[in-house]
């Protein structure tokens, strides 16, 4: 592919952005370029670029603003103590993609020209991936998004697409110390039926996320659990993370995919928990299975994971009628963060070949 570089004649100054990487929080503040592809039917992707970051123009009839199509990924860059950076499993991000932009009706992006995408930026802001020497958890957050960009408002795959990617240094996600999440179980909203959207990375989904989740916080909760839309009995994954279930006996259960975002994290972890030792099975979860685990004691650990905070433990889980506490144990999900953020940080030996 063919990327045009047009670098910005004003990026942020050294002071300013030693500022910003020493405390980045997330999603504030983005780097000194983008890149963009567009894609029509007659010349398919073409006009790679990357240009000084700011806004875009957009005709008001554009599809996406009217019928959100639109697909997007998240993913990290990692500065190891070496100085190299680093992204974890962008192929699977590529996939991911693909598969979402198919649910979509968008064009597909080949899996070399988004990792190349993706490269060519990061190289482009190397000085934004913040470094982890002083033992943080900090990384460059990277946000490939695609959408309906032709003016018209006919209901119709979109004619022409725009295809770009934007990066944010994010913080460690947990300050102070990892801390459980307590989740709110939302019994009236469902965000994926049997045919619809839930395994694509689509804003849509995001978007009718959001009321369950402002019930979650005004429950005092950090995040919400979403059930399956059909008969409202098993879990399928909160707001923006998979979530695992482990066993007194060492074995893993984590809800099968079909109407889930099937994470890379998640993928990873059944990998890595393997290696370990432990038997990981996908298939359905109940939630009554939740309830009555941790009451008994056979479930002795449950955790979330997701890009962003790779993996934290799940604390009480609350619903409109009650509530169960937190497992007794983090012991394993505790290893399992370890082992993972120590392959993406370049601390532990990348075994698996995930590190690109
Ligand atoms: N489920 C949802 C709904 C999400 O938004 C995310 C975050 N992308 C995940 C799961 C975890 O996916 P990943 O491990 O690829 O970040």
């Amino acid at each position: 592919m063919q990327i045009t570089t047009t670098l910005s004649a004003n990026p942020t100054d050294d002071a300013r952005l030693a500022e910003i990487l020493a405390n980045p929080g997330f999603g504030q503040y983005f780097s000194d370029h983008m890149l963009t592809i567009e894609w029509t039917p007659e010349k398919q992707w073409h006009d790679a670029r990357i240009t000084p970051y700011g806004p875009i123009t957009l005709d008001p009839a554009a599809a996406v603003l009217h019928y959100a199509q639109e697909t997007f990924e998240g993913m990290k860059a990692y500065r190891h103590d070496d100085d190299s950076l680093w992204l974890f499993r962008p192929e699977a991000n590529a996939a991911r993609m693909k598969r979402s932009s198919q649910r979509l009706a968008l064009p597909v992006l080949e899996v070399p020209d988004f990792v190349e995408a993706v490269e060519e930026l990061v190289k482009v802001d190397a000085r934004w991936v913040p470094g982890n020497a002083d033992g943080g958890e900090k990384s460059l957050y990277i946000r490939p998004f695609m959408f309906a960009s032709e003016k018209f408002l006919g209901v119709r795959p979109a004619q022409h697409v725009t295809f770009m990617v934007i990066a944010s240094p994010a913080g460690a996600y947990f300050k102070g110390g990892i801390k459980p999440v307590n989740l709110w179980l939302t019994e009236e909203y469902t965000r994926a039926g049997r045919g619809g959207m839930g395994a694509a990375k689509t804003g849509g989904n995001y978007a009718s996320s959001l009321v369950a989740q402002q019930e979650a916080t005004a429950a005092g909760c950090d995040q919400v659990v979403f059930l399956d839309a059909q008969e409202g009995k098993y879990v399928e994954e909160l707001g923006g993370m998979n979530t695992y279930f482990v066993f007194d006996d060492g074995s893993i259960v984590t809800p099968e995919t079909g109407t889930i975002l099937e994470g890379i994290t998640r993928a990873s972890i059944i990998e890595l928990a393997e290696k370990m030792g432990h038997q990981v099975t996908e298939r359905r979860f109940g939630i009554d299975e939740w309830r009555e685990g941790v009451t008994s004691g056979r479930i002795t650990e449950i955790f979330a994971c997701g890009t962003a905070a790779v993996v934290t433990p799940v604390g009480s889980l609350k619903w409109a009628g009650g509530e169960v506490p937190a497992p007794a144990s983090q012991d394993l999900t505790m290893r399992i963060r370890e082992e993972l953020v120590g392959v993406q940080l370049g601390k532990v030996d990348d075994t698996f070949g995930w590190m690109h």
